[in-house]
């Protein structure tokens, strides 16, 4: 069968393009896209404001792709939800909703697996398979939607680019998709609404600083000192700890945005008064707030979640010393939300359906 070339993700410009042979006006654009972003059309036959002959024309020459959903989990109490989406390809990657008090967020994976290779991450574990385009993205984002708008009238209020992957190493994607989800005729998602969460990939850093898209930046800390950081993340071997918190401070101060440190709590690993001490020391005076994180604990890994005596100790230790600190408050444990555990999971069934 002949493929036919397609058209999600398509910003109204490059459809526009698209249509030139058709001799269409311009807005017929703008209503395919907010068909396929907005009213979850899956074919131009659904697209009834179009005329007959051209959506017949149009289902000859394009598809429009949207991914197939090959597992979903929901916590227990019915507030997370976490979808395995497949693309075309086969390609499958995680996406979650979280239903919070204060609207509905989303974490998005903007690559297929990672090869950051952290400790502590299941979705370094497979390595990568490939980077995700902007269409790809914005799937999942409609995908979740969709569903909302179908059950309540409800809708996607913000999102995190938290799920597998490293988004700077991503770039240019990652940056269209953020545009493009940003439109009125897709979500019309304010910046502000946006968290993009890195490793630590240093230029980059730099360049997003540059992009006047105020969207607020996590750093994936984990560790407060460079032998401890590369031990658990080797990207520290290129781009250093105190590099990178240059970095994250140069966007705070070029955005105004307050910049997050994650930071993961592993038992005996980092938790101790000797870790507490260097990240004050680190984060002084910054304008920048730090997320303890108590780690999932991961199968495949063997890193241990602290007591809740060691956490609460760590997060007094930096109150204390006037580092602005949250716990982050636990969603979906139970339905493996750490990033990579449902695709792993798939992973090994495959494996052992072809074994
Ligand atoms: N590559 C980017 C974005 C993906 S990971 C980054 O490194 O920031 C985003 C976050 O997932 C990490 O900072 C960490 O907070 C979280 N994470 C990964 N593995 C985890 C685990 N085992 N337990 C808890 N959080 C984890």
């Amino acid at each position: 069968m002949e493929k036919l070339p397609n058209i999600f993700g398509c910003t109204t410009e490059e459809l526009q393009e698209l249509l030139v042979p058709y001799k269409v006006p311009k807005y017929r654009a703008k209503q395919i896209a907010e068909w396929m972003y907005q009213k979850g059309a899956h074919d131009f036959g659904a697209m009834t404001n179009l005329p007959k002959q051209l959506r017949a024309e149009l289902s000859e020459h394009f598809a429009i792709h949207q991914p197939v959903c090959q597992d979903r989990l929901d916590s227990a109490d019915g507030k997370t939800s976490k979808f395995l989406l497949a693309f075309a390809d086969g390609t499958a990657v995680e996406s979650v909703l979280m239903r919070q008090p204060y609207g509905n967020s989303i974490c998005v994976s903007t690559q297929a697996g990672c090869n950051m290779g952290c400790a502590f991450c299941a979705s370094t574990v497979h390595g990568m398979a490939r980077d995700l385009t902007k269409g790809e993205m914005l799937a999942q984002a409609i995908y979740i939607n969709d569903m909302l708008r179908a059950e309540d009238g409800g809708k996607v209020d913000m999102m995190v680019l938290m799920g597998s992957g490293e988004p700077l190493m991503n770039y240019d994607n990652v940056i269209a998709f953020l545009h493009l989800i940003h439109e009125p005729y897709v979500l019309g998602m304010g910046y502000r609404n946006i968290t993009l969460s890195t490793s630590g990939i240093v230029p980059n850093i730099y360049l997003l600083a540059d992009e006047g898209m105020p969207i607020s930046l996590s750093v994936s800390l984990h560790a407060p000192n460079p032998e401890l950081r590369s031990q658990l993340m080797p990207i520290n071997r290129k781009y250093p700890l105190a590099d990178v918190v240059a970095a994250a401070q140069h966007y705070a101060e070029k955005t105004g945005r307050r910049v997050t440190y994650e930071y993961i709590l592993i038992d005996h690993m980092n938790d101790g008064e000797e870790q507490a001490r260097e990240l004050v020391q680190l984060l002084k005076g910054s304008l920048c707030s730090v997320n303890l994180i108590p780690i999932n604990p991961v199968k495949e890994r063997n890193l241990l979640r602290p007591s809740k005596a060691r956490i609460d100790w760590f997060e007094h230790f930096l109150q204390q010393h006037h580092v602005n600190v949250t716990v982050r408050r636990e969603m979906g444990t139970d339905i493996q939300a750490a990033c990579g555990q449902l695709r792993n999971k798939h992973w090994q069934e495959k494996k052992q359906d072809k074994a």
